[in-house]
């Protein structure tokens, strides 16, 4: 099998009948970088920039940060990378920061909220980036947005810090900013929200938490609801409609892209670009390259109407049917 992936590394992730999905890594650590390119993914579809907060002692400062950034877009070597930012809280705690002890802590005082709370933390952040996107192409994401209002106070900061770095000298190439659709609520401002962002990037292991009400941490409902259900195809079809409308880039980058019956039918679905753990790369390239887009979308729409709660058992069939 590994043979089997190198061999397809050169090769477009395109199905039988055409169609070209962009697949990309999701990383964390410099470590992870390399297989960017060794997996032959077309680039870094979220750069977690928590992970090397995490594994500090202490708050890296902007020299810290834009060496960081600089290493991770030259070991990219050319590949497009997507910066998030910081995403603390929930489940990321640095071991350094203020007590975070929370009731209830994934609807809590986590990732954008801090940092728009704590804007110092986030205009470091940002111009570390931008001094490390110099001369480069600059892609950055805000996490957990809810509301159109806190996408644009964040990109209020990045373009006041733009303004800033430039006067000494420090512009990147090109700037796109997007937003990760993780809370629900985001969706029901989509034109306001499509209008002012680059790209959006799905992030269903929080969205789908929130979906469903359900701790994507606890065993106890682990299994109760799936990702393959009706719900979440109507939700997804509704946002590659609307992305597709207003020519909005669409990526899906949590856990469920890098699985191959969930990412057939999140392009059954008319996703074009995911974004998983290097590892998943071959795989999903391999399914992606024995796949008929068209025909899986015509079985997916006709399936997604269905009132039981899992639709998983129906798109192994299928899948196994057409090989
Ligand atoms: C997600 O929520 O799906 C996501 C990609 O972000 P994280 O897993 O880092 O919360
Ligand atoms: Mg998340």
């Amino acid at each position: 099998r590994k043979a089997l992936y190198a061999q397809m590394r050169d090769m477009p992730a395109r199905t039988t009948d055409g169609a070209d999905i962009s697949l990309n890594v999701n990383a964390g650590l410099l470590i992870d970088v390399p297989h960017v390119v060794e997996s032959g993914a077309d680039g870094i579809g979220l750069y977690r920039t928590e992970i090397p907060f995490m594994v500090r002692s202490a708050m890296p400062d902007i020299t810290d940060q834009t060496r960081l950034y600089d290493r991770i877009f030259e070991q990219a070597e050319g590949r497009p990378v997507v910066f998030r930012t910081l995403d603390v809280g929930g489940d990321k705690l640095l071991p350094y920061w203020e007590d975070m002890t929370e009731e209830n802590p994934a609807m809590g005082w986590r990732s954008i909220r801090i940092t728009l709370d704590r804007p110092a933390v986030l205009v470091h952040q940002l111009r570390a980036l931008i001094r490390a996107g110099h001369d480069r192409d600059l892609y950055i994401m805000f996490p957990m947005i809810a509301e159109v209002a806190e996408f644009d106070q964040a990109k209020e900061l990045l373009d006041h810090q733009l303004r800033r770095e430039a006067a000494r000298g420090f512009v990147p190439r090109k700037v796109e900013v997007g937003a990760m659709l993780e809370v629900p609520a985001l969706i029901w401002q989509a034109p306001a929200l499509l209008d002012r962002v680059d790209f959006l990037s799905v992030g269903t292991n929080d969205l789908l938490q929130f979906m469903f009400a359900a701790d994507r941490g606890n065993p106890r409902i682990e299994g109760r609801y799936d990702t393959l259900s009706p719900s979440v195809f109507a939700f997804m079809r509704q946002l590659v409609t609307l992305c597709d409308q207003r020519n909005v880039r669409l990526t899906i980058c949590g856990e469920m892209a890098g699985r191959p019956l969930e990412a057939m039918a999140l392009i059954g679905l008319g996703i074009k670009r995911l974004s998983m753990a290097p590892a998943s790369v071959g795989p999903i390239k391999e399914m992606v390259r024995s796949m008929c887009k068209a025909e899986v979308e015509q079985y997916v729409l006709s399936i997604m109407g269905s009132s039981t709660r899992s639709l998983r058992s129906r798109l192994k069939a299928f899948a196994i049917d057409h090989g």
